[in-house]
């Protein structure tokens, strides 16, 4: 799984020593957290390949534990998820992303954001009732907002999937096919669902410069993206060979450590003020 090495974040594995006693004690801290607005949202850059800027991040959640330290989101985010925490938590990382934009904005930076969406949040007619009215309030505009779902999400129910997803799009939000490549679907989910962009996983991303098998698919998943009208991410891109490859592919942006990795909104600033010289 994404282990993101040399971070600092506690490693989970679920079959592991986490008891149950620990796990409910985690989520009462959870609740606390997302009342107290204490759980944070980092910011990794998109770069746009043909242009070489900035012009969009992905919303990451965080939680700088009182005692236990930084935790990985890959430890309760699903603990989120089967506590029935996360239309909660999703709507605390959209105020702060919202929040954010608006703040670049007045800095000079026209930025669009992503924010990962579950797939509980798929039949969820309470979340799609708060996100309209969270909209409403902040005056922000839709269209700069995607929401990225996963393949095995989106493919739980794609009747269901399809219809959330267009409800969504038809504020105005972008969808984002996260992951992609890892599910076990088959293709034709592609022209069921609403899509607006698809991120190709890291797992191919990572060597598709080096190893033949992977270049190979990544090229044609670009392709096949581009004849269906889609945009094209790559994650987790960490050598510059790899970002040449992905550019000579027509890839549309790249995201990973090669740019930046997660960063508070501060240090997106800061980000933003200096170019990219790639
Ligand atoms: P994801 O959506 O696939 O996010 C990408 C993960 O890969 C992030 O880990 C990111 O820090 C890491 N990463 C980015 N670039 C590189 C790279 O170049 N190399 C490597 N090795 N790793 C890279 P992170 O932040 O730990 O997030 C893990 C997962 O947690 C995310 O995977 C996403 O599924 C989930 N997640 C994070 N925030 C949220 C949230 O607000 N809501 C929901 N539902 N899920 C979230
Ligand atoms: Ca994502
Ligand atoms: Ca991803
Ligand atoms: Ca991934």
């Amino acid at each position: 799984q994404a282990l993101a090495l040399g971070q600092n974040w506690q490693v989970h594995d679920a079959q592991d020593d986490e008891t149950v006693d620990r796990e409910l004690s985690l989520l009462g801290e959870l609740d606390e957290a997302i009342a107290n607005r204490e759980l944070d949202v980092h910011y990794q850059p998109k770069l746009c390949l043909k242009t070489n800027l900035i012009a969009s991040v992905e919303a990451l959640v965080r939680w700088n534990h009182p005692t236990r330290g930084p935790l990985r989101p890959d430890l309760f985010v699903p603990l989120a998820e089967r506590n029935g925490r996360i239309a909660g938590l999703t709507l605390h990382v959209l105020e702060r992303t919202i929040s954010d934009l608006h703040t670049w904005k007045v800095q000079g930076h026209a930025m669009t954001a992503a924010v990962n969406l579950s797939a509980k949040l798929l039949n969820s007619a309470t979340f799609l009732a708060e996100l309209r009215s969270l909209i409403e309030t902040s005056g922000i505009a839709p269209h700069v907002l995607t929401f990225e779902v996963t393949e095995s999400a989106a493919m739980t129910n794609a009747a269901e999937a399809a219809a959330a997803l267009e409800s969504f799009q038809a504020m105005g939000i972008a969808i984002s096919i996260d992951d992609y490549g890892t599910g076990q679907s088959t293709l034709s989910y592609l022209k069921q669902l609403p899509l607006d962009e698809l991120k190709i996983d890291r797992s191919f991303v990572q060597f598709a410069h080096q190893n033949r098998s992977d270049g190979v698919l990544v090229q044609s998943t670009i392709n096949l993206a581009h004849e269906l009208g889609l945009k094209v991410v790559a994650e987790g891109v960490e050598d510059p060979e790899c970002m040449a490859f992905l550019r000579a592919a027509g890839c549309d942006m790249i995201q990973g450590y090669l740019i930046s990795k997660a960063v508070p909104a501060k240090a997106l600033s800061a980000l933003l003020e200096r170019p990219v010289s790639m």
